[in-house]
């Protein structure tokens, strides 16, 4: 159960009439719910979240974007929204899903990227548009190194958003998280 962290930002049901929650301490109460299948960035890292809304009587509108269709850990990540802001005072969640614009590993930022590199997930390099066309995938850097001798092992990884990659340098297996 993934519980708000920050104390100064918690909200105080008491106070419902006079200090109603801000869109920014929503904003941070999401970004505390790691991405189900790469735990090391939050759903708001991964660009998952599109959009917030506070409506009266405490009920918060999140709209997500799922980073591909059939992911199956969108459930898991819309459970923990939905849990995490009724234990911080709001009184109904809604989550609704928008897939236009579609998802894309350009909403990823470049600490987010270093981010998975440090945990040692490849970060997406390629275009997205001419990976999925094309399946161009041949420079895959690994994320110890740098190098990029490496090749694919398994298309899929640990999840069906990750495959499975091998670095020549350091004789290792790593995972390359895939563009959409
Ligand atoms: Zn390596």
């Amino acid at each position: 159960m993934v519980v708000a962290n920050n104390s100064d930002l918690t909200y105080k049901s008491g106070n419902a009439g006079v200090h109603p929650p801000s869109e920014a301490f929503l904003w941070n109460l999401l970004n505390q719910i790691p991405d189900p299948d790469i735990p090391v960035v939050s759903i708001v890292e991964l660009g998952l979240v599109r959009e917030v809304k506070i409506t009266d009587k405490l009920k918060a509108e999140v709209t997500i974007t799922p980073s591909y269709s059939g992911c199956p850990a969108q459930s898991v990540f819309t459970d923990d929204i939905k849990s995490l802001l009724k234990q911080n005072g709001f009184n109904e969640v809604e989550v609704k899903v928008a897939l236009s614009p579609a998802w894309t590993t350009d909403w990823l930022s470049n600490d987010t990227k270093e981010k998975m590199r440090l945990h040692g997930i490849a970060p997406p390099e390629n275009e997205p548009e001419a990976e999925a066309l094309f399946c161009k995938q041949n420079k895959v850097k690994c994320p110890r190194c740098g190098n990029t001798n490496t090749h694919i092992i398994s298309r899929f990884g640990s999840t069906p958003c990750k495959a499975l990659w091998y670095c020549n340098y350091c004789s290792q297996p790593f995972e390359y998280f895939k563009c959409f």
